[in-house]
């Protein structure tokens, strides 16, 4: 264990998703750290495990029977050295301190390998918008709002949205905030297209996360042409996955939310997207209902008794996680290896455990971190800010073109990274590596603050 993980366990007891991902930065930095002395010395690494600032606040609401509800608030600036914090709000009932400091520390790095200027923060709360009529989800938004908006800016903080947090979360918010600053400023990312949005930010996650599939499969002359690929979620990130996967030639068979998973053999077609679109994001449905329109398919209910999740015991050629952080394990993994896949790309937060990392590195698959894999939303949220700021709206094709260059850029990045360490192919080793000396450089040249 290295000793750095030893001072936050001990610090920090009990938050185990922030254990896990220092864990997993701290590791496969060593090699850097033996190289560059100076980074220990400094007592840098320290100073980058522990947030900024963290902020907790009450979020009071009533609900539309008059009740009144107190939820938590949450925004962990994590770290600034490279820019204005920056990363989404989740709103979710397990979020709490260590899952939004998991993220936060993830995001740090993620905005790193973009090369644009942004630091990184995270935040939400354990408000739970299923079920709640729009009138609950404004009222709760306005009231998270009134406490966000004094630590937040567009050179500050500019956050933006994560599980649970869509558009229509992001315009409750972003009207409160415009109320309270009296200012009409790029405050938030995830915008609506006619109020400050760019266009292909919702694509963006999804996209960006197929764009460096594509860069990985070419690495062995390979595309996703007739790729057979699993999906977990079905929000926003598994949706634009799926479009883009589609467009590309592969054939998608999976799609799941928190109560179970479809499977359909034929795939999911664009007719059959639009379909889950208006389900997920309409009706906010459940991803069950899939089977109801389309017979051929199967549905299977989630089971916690399971050590395994039956969606990724399947035989397909690639699997892209795209719902929550953990949700491929260690037996997950030998699964999928099993059944031919010889590809991982996440989507999602830190779906993989350790050991489900290990198995895929040790049997050299194509696996992308998601700090690397899933870095086009945020990219696209750097290139919001951009347009917001200059009052400009770039058109669909050139935000496309950019998000497809920063993609190519950092599976480039990643691969020169473990290259130069000796670890060729090793994309875990060198997003980690890549971004953890853009940071910590930064750091360095800025002086203990
Ligand atoms: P959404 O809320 O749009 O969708 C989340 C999906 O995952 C839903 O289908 C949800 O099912 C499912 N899910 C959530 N929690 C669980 C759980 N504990 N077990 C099983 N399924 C679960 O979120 P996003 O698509 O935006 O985010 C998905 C992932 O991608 C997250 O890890 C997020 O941090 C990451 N991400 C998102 C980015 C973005 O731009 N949105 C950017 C980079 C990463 P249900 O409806 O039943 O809860």
């Amino acid at each position: 264990m290295t000793d750095i993980l030893k001072i936050v366990q001990s610090r920090d007891p009990g938050e185990k998703e922030f254990h896990q991902a220092v864990h997993e930065v701290m590791e496969t930095v060593k090699p850097v750290l033996d190289r560059n002395p100076q980074y220990r010395e400094s007592g840098v690494l320290v100073r980058i495990v522990e947030p900024e600032r963290t902020i907790i606040f009450q979020v009071p609401w009533m609900d539309d029977q008059g009740q009144i509800h107190i939820n938590r608030g949450f925004r962990i600036q994590m770290n600034s050295a490279i820019g204005p914090y920056k990363g989404g709000l989740r709103f979710h009932p397990s979020v709490n301190l260590s899952i939004l400091k998991f993220l936060a520390f993830e995001q740090v790095f993620k905005n790193a390998l973009t090369t644009l200027a942004m630091g990184g923060g995270k935040g939400g709360s354990d408000f739970d918008p299923k079920g709640k009529s729009d009138n609950e989800v404004m009222r709760f938004c306005q009231a998270f709002m009134l406490e966000l908006f004094r630590h937040i800016g567009p050179n500050t903080d500019v956050p933006a949205g994560d599980i649970g947090v869509g558009a229509r979360e992001i315009g409750y918010l972003f009207g409160m905030y415009r109320k309270l600053a009296n200012e009409f400023t790029g405050v938030l990312s995830g915008k609506g297209l006619g109020w400050g949005g760019s266009l292909i930010r919702p694509e963006a996650t999804g996209y960006g996360c197929v764009y460096f599939a594509s860069e990985m499969l070419s690495t062995q002359n390979k595309t996703l042409e007739g790729k057979i690929c699993l999906v977990s979620g079905a929000g926003n990130v598994a949706q634009y996955t799926v479009e883009k996967l589609v467009e590309m030639g592969a054939k998608v068979i999976s799609l799941s939310d928190s109560s179970g998973f479809i499977c359909d053999e034929e795939g999911i077609d664009g007719k059959k997207l639009a379909f889950v679109k208006w389900l997920k994001n309409v009706r906010r449905g459940r991803i069950k209902d899939y089977v109801d329109k389309y017979s051929q398919s199967t549905y299977t209910e989630a089971d916690s008794s399971l050590d395994y999740n039956p969606l990724w015991n399947r035989k397909a050629d690639c699997a892209f996680p795209c719902a929550t952080q953990n949700e491929i394990n260690g037996k997950d993994a030998l699964n999928l290896l099993r059944n031919n896949v010889g590809l991982v790309a996440e989507g999602s937060n830190m779906p993989s455990t350790p050991e489900a990392i290990d198995i895929f590195l040790d049997k050299k698959i194509l696996y992308a971190p998601g700090k690397a894999s899933n870095a086009g939303g945020v990219a696209v949220s750097g290139l919001e800010m951009a347009q917001n700021s200059m009052r400009l709206n770039w058109p669909r094709e050139e935000v496309d073109g950019r998000l497809r260059f920063i993609m190519k850029n950092i599976h480039k990045t990643c691969l020169d990274a473990a290259e130069e360490y000796g670890l060729p192919g090793n994309y875990q080793a060198g997003a980690n590596i890549a971004s953890f000396v853009k940071v910590v450089n930064a750091m360095l040249d800025q002086g203990l603050v």
